[in-house]
């Protein structure tokens, strides 16, 4: 018997129909003599149509009222299911955050969360109940509900299974696991059976929308093994059974497996959200960067890549990246409020860039990976405007117009394509 905790997200509780297969499945497991918590987010499009709803009223709606109507969603279909179980004979339970109680810190509409009631859950589940959870939601110290931001269900079923030490979490979604790149951009995309956190981290922050970003640090923090797979796929049955456990979805683990048989390279991710900006002509002093940096920064602008260099007349140039949607108003801040103050000449910009990065930890042992990125790219005649590294990842900027070309000769050179002809994703 294993502990398991299966989180559902809006496609997989689509409508009801989609609701009554899910509770099927959790049947099965709880058949199979598992203890299932179910861990669910709103019906698909439900969040957006809420937040419509605030939106029209006001232009900038308070926070708690913003998080009391957004949480909703997960309310609706925590009950669904648990109705749907219980006309299968399943004795299971709907909670919500506070119910729970999911404790969480007092920043409303990106909490944070701080606690779970483990023993509490415990206690239903020895007497052989199915917990069904809503996602996204939590309880502050104030009594007031929380949510997690968007895409939060993830995150609250990874804190959910660690909380309750469970065997594994295993998020179900409308793709059969993890795959090499995105297969929208080559078919040649390959599932993977295994990824490490930290190489999924990075995915994720590259652009790889699978798992929301923090679900994934949570679980690397507590190693809590996370499984990716389809709610779609009848095949995932079994899945706890030792023998289907290398090959159903694709596992997140903490275990780097065996150096001899593992790709350098696990992955090819790439972030369309990217503008890059460079500032000519400044002059090569302390305080340079501050100066071009910090009033960004206070604009609440996130910056990516950063290049600086070396001056041999006293002049330099400085580039960065930051998100599309910021760019003008960095091009403004930086017109304005900055390039005369610096005496720098010009402030120049594009936003038809793409970052693509190639990660893997095999990257640790093995020397000569980036030059190899960046041979295929020249070879594609691809121009680089900017680099740049960590441990287990490279990535680059290019023009946009390149980035299929630049993920598919990656993808080839890094050995990453399948051999058995296109790849067949569920829900693409
Ligand atoms: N329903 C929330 C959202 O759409 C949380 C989730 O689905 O994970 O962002
Ligand atoms: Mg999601």
């Amino acid at each position: 018997m294993a502990l398991i905790v299966q989180k559902y997200g809006g496609t997989s509780m689509g409508n009801t129909t989609r609701i009554k297969n899910v509770a099927q499945r959790v049947k099965r497991w709880h058949d199979h003599g598992h203890q299932v918590v179910v861990v669910v987010s709103a019906m698909s499009g439900e969040t957006n149509r809420l937040i419509g709803l605030a939106r029209e009223i006001s232009n900038d709606p308070d926070p708690r009222e913003y998080d009391q109507m957004v949480a909703t969603g997960e309310q609706v279909s925590i009950a669904l299911l648990a109705m749907a179980l219980k006309d299968l004979g399943v004795d299971a339970k709907s909670m919500t955050g506070r119910q729970v109680t999911i404790k969480t810190d007092t920043t409303h509409t990106k909490a944070r969360i701080e606690a779970i009631d483990a023993d509490n859950l415990k206690k239903e589940l020895d007497a052989g109940r199915v917990l069904v959870i809503a996602g996204f939601q939590g309880v502050n110290e104030f009594n007031d509900l929380t949510t997690l931001g968007r895409g939060g269900s993830d995150t609250t079923g990874v804190a959910i299974a660690a909380a309750l030490k469970a065997d594994e979490c295993q998020i179900y979604t409308d793709v059969d696991g993890v795959y090499t790149t995105d297969p929208r951009v080559t078919s040649k995309a390959k599932k993977l059976d295994k990824i490490t956190f930290e190489e999924m981290l990075e995915m994720a922050s590259l652009g790889s929308k699978v798992l929301q970003i923090r679900s994934v640090e949570f679980a690397g923090k507590y190693k809590v093994p996370l499984r990716v797979l389809s709610s779609f796929d009848e095949g995932n049955d079994g899945a706890f059974d030792d023998e289907f456990k290398q090959t159903v979805g694709t596992l997140i683990t903490a275990d780097e497996g065996d150096d001899m048989e593992r790709a350098v390279i696990s992955g090819i991710a790439f972030n369309r959200d990217e503008a890059k900006i460079v500032v000519l002509g400044v002059p090569d002093r302390p305080g340079i960067a501050s100066a071009i940096l910090s009033p960004i920064g206070k604009a609440n602008i996130e910056v990516d890549m950063i290049i600086q260099n070396m001056s041999e007349n006293g002049v330099t140039d400085f580039s960065f990246t930051v998100p599309r949607g910021d760019f003008d108003k960095a091009m403004k801040i930086l017109n304005e409020q900055v390039k005369d103050d610096i005496g720098a000449t010009a402030v120049i910009g594009a936003s038809d860039v793409v970052k693509v990065s190639i990660v893997g930890v095999g990257m640790r042992s093995h020397a000569g990976v980036a030059s190899k990125m960046f041979e295929t790219l020249a070879s594609e005649n691809i121009n680089l405007q900017m680099i740049s590294t960590s441990e287990i990842k490279v990535s680059v900027l290019i023009k946009e117009e390149h980035l299929e070309k630049a993920v598919k000769s990656l993808h080839t050179a890094f050995g990453l394509d399948r051999e058995d002809g296109e790849s067949k994703v569920a829900g693409l």
